[in-house]
């Protein structure tokens, strides 16, 4: 990867004794001419050419330069990958960058609480209100921003609720994360769901349809609510190379109480999907 100030393709031509860069753009291949050191010279003509593509995302600023075969592989990750805001409601229309998120959900979305650290305790408050709602939390850890959406919506069987844990960032990067979701009934049974968080990119839509969230039904979300408020416990933990977990998403159910004790609580008020 070589990266130049220019937003365009660029050709670099490859001689037996030096490389030359320019921009296609900028000039006529066949006045060019290569020197090599020891004073000999030719034209470029017949040479090796390499064209380099800017990466999709040079308008939010990266200027990595890339080879065709390396070009997708490197906007998977690329950290200036633009996306639009994640905000459930769908009345928000803002995109820009990785970076920008944060900032505009504190400036925009006022009612997004947000929390540090690597577990929290989420009170869904008035999941008996009628829906569709969701409950929207921030969480900060390992250096990177999750967007935690509880969501309320209706299927044909009922009421179907889901807890999604959002990556701003890549695909790429969901895979150093795994995430752990609970929910704890009145007779201390335990509901829980392993997997990895999903891309900002990926949207919720596409995450109940594939059955790549914590879902469950209305019946199991009253069951573990008491006086119309839900507790769901997030835990995000980074993958270790010894993990090797590449596992998919999972639901388990356990009999016994979880003994871990949560000082860490949000509360979060419902808001009303806007249709
Ligand atoms: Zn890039
Ligand atoms: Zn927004």
């Amino acid at each position: 990867m070589i990266k130049m100030n220019e937003g365009k393709p660029m050709v670099w031509f490859v001689c037996g004794w030096i490389f030359a860069a320019v921009s296609a753009m900028d000039f006529q291949y066949d006045e060019l001419i290569c020197v090599s050191a020891s004073g000999e010279s030719q034209t470029i003509n017949g040479l090796a050419k390499v064209v380099f593509y800017p990466c999709t995302y040079y308008a939010n600023g990266c200027r990595a330069l890339l080879i065709s075969t390396q070009k997708s592989e490197h906007e998977m990750s690329c950290t200036f990958g633009g996306c639009f805001c994640p905000y459930p409601d769908g009345s928000c229309s803002w995109k820009g960058s990785y970076d920008e998120v944060v900032p505009h959900l504190y400036t925009y979305h006022q009612r997004v609480p947000s929390w540090n650290g690597e577990e929290l305790v989420i009170s869904a408050t008035n999941i008996n209100v009628p829906g569709p709602l969701y409950w929207v939390v921030l969480q900060l850890c390992y250096g990177h921003s999750f967007v935690i959406v509880i969501g309320k919506h209706y299927r044909e069987n009922g009421e179907q609720f889901h807890v999604l844990v959002q990556l701003i960032g890549s695909r790429r990067q969901c895979e150093k994360f795994f995430c752990r979701l609970e929910l704890t009934g009145r007779g201390g049974q335990r509901y829980v769901w392993d997997g990895p968080p999903r891309s900002i990119h990926d949207g919720i839509t596409s995450a109940v349809n594939n059955n790549e969230c914590f879902l469950f039904d209305g019946s199991i979300a009253h069951f573990c609510s008491s006086s119309g408020t839900l507790q769901v416990v997030v835990n995000i933990s980074m993958e270790t190379e010894a993990d090797g977990s590449t596992q998919g998403a999972q639901v388990n159910t356990f009999k016994s109480p979880n003994p871990r004790k949560h000082d860490r609580e949000v509360s979060v008020s419902h808001s009303n999907f806007f249709s």
